[in-house]
């Protein structure tokens, strides 16, 4: 497969340069020369094929001839090894649990793919050691230090704001050691990733560390996040021909994901982009002019962004043509007070817990299907709720089990070093050459 940079489509790599990039020398985001439909056989029978076969089928052209299918296979059994269940939560609208993954939200599968893909064209001698240079403000963090811990060939640098992500996730990013390195900020996100950006192009560095990044730009996140689809359409009743998703969108990696399965020719619907009152889509659709906000804090954290990255790559998916954008993807926004009442609705009416990100996409859903009579809708439950613990325990009182995998790191000890500014980083750095 053929990547060609969004910025200069004469800028052509293959899947590996892509992977390493993460974005074209030109700042471009890299985006698949073709997508081609899978058979319509495998597609009306994909409830006769393990989760296995289904990630080879969907997945392969995207990698093309460059890893060889054994080594992927052992890649992608270790990228989706546990469960993606789909539950009905009422007449019409079910929910596909994404967060059964050791940090339990949905970029657990982009992280260990990432990590297995890197390592595996290390260790066959294509590149050199990588250094993963990683800003966070919460999961993706959590995801990357549980997904490249012990992955040979690879370093993992994480910087997070100190006192700014919640208790649990930074716990989840913090207890790891060996070739995780957690770094305490003192500052905000924002500081956090502009020394990423500094370390990246300074050559002190660059001459002795071969630098990647592994946000939601590069190509290893949303290939496998297409499995999502797929895995909820073998669970649907036979009766349901059809549904439509409704996605908790940020950087819109996921939804992006979503139109990828469709155009590979999974009969979905339609696609809601389910966001909070950071919502720059929806205000496009309305206006027909995009202009991206300043992000505000909300309850759904994961999802404040106020100029997605992955949209570019949704624009590109519809020929940049808003009306061929409306007829597939509907977007709607809500407050946190919507939210909250969500998330005690569901629990009241169908004794089930949301967290903020999944309530956002019930929301969606709920509207599309008001809207649609007769259609069906799965919104992604993208986190567990025990997550935002702090945030939501006013709303459901505090009858909680600790799932398992939270509970086990709340006792670990935290390893990370504090820095408080660029030099103190690169200090860091330096002596873990
Ligand atoms: C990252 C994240 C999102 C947003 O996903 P995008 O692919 O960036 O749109 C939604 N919910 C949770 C819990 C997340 O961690």
């Amino acid at each position: 497969m053929i990547y060609f940079s969004l910025n200069n489509k004469n800028h052509r790599v293959n899947f590996r340069e892509a992977l390493f990039n993460g974005l074209a020398p030109d700042r471009g985001l890299y985006f698949p020369k073709s997508i081609i439909p899978l058979r319509k056989s495998f597609i009306s029978n994909l409830s006769n094929y393990d989760k296995i076969e289904i990630s080879l089928e969907v997945i392969s052209q995207f990698i093309g001839n460059q890893i060889d299918e054994e080594s992927l296979k052992k890649i992608i059994e270790h990228s989706i090894d546990f469960e993606f269940p789909l539950k009905k939560i009422e007449e019409n609208i079910s929910v596909l649990e994404l967060f059964h993954g050791p940090s339990m939200a949905f970029k657990d599968v982009g992280a260990r793919f990432t990590s297995r893909c890197l390592s595996h064209f290390i260790r066959r001698g294509y590149d050199r050691k990588v250094t993963v240079l990683v800003a966070t403000s919460g999961d993706t963090g959590a995801a990357v230090a549980s997904g490249f811990h012990r992955v040979e060939g690879v370093d993992v640098f994480i910087l997070y704001p100190k006192n700014k992500i919640s208790n649990i996730q930074e716990r989840q990013i913090s207890t790891f050691s060996d070739n995780i390195f957690p770094v305490e900020v003192d500052g905000t996100f924002d500081d956090c990733q502009k020394m990423v950006k500094d370390a990246l192009i300074d050559k002190d560095l660059t001459s002795n560390f071969n630098f990647t990044t592994a946000n939601s730009i590069n190509i290893s996140r949303w290939i496998p996040q297409t499995l999502y689809y797929f895995f909820a359409y073998c669970q649907l009743p036979p009766d349901i021909k059809k549904s439509s998703f409704s996605i908790p969108s940020g950087n819109y990696g996921n939804l992006f994901s979503a139109i990828v399965s469709k155009e590979l020719g999974l009969p979905v619907e339609n696609i809601i982009s389910s966001n909070n009152i950071n919502n720059p889509v929806e205000r496009y659709f309305k206006s027909g002019i995009y202009t991206p906000m300043h992000s505000k804090e909300t309850l759904s954290n994961a999802m404040d962004v106020g100029d997605p990255s992955n949209f570019k790559r949704v624009n590109k998916i519809f020929d940049l043509d808003l009306d061929k954008m409306r007829e597939t993807i509907h977007a709607f926004s809500f407050t946190d007070y919507q939210t909250r009442d969500a998330i005690k609705d569901v629990l009241k009416n169908f004794k089930y817990i949301c967290d903020p990100h999944g309530a956002i996409g019930y929301l969606g859903a709920k509207k599309y299907v008001g809207n649609n009579l007769g259609s069906h809708c799965i919104f992604l439950e993208t986190a567990h709720y025990y997550k935002f613990f702090d945030e939501i325990k006013n709303v459901i009182g505090n009858e909680f089990n600790v799932p398992s995998q939270l509970a086990s790191i709340l006792n670990k000890e935290k390893n990370s070093v504090t820095v408080k500014d660029y030099i103190d980083f690169k200090d860091y750095i330096n002596s873990n050459l």
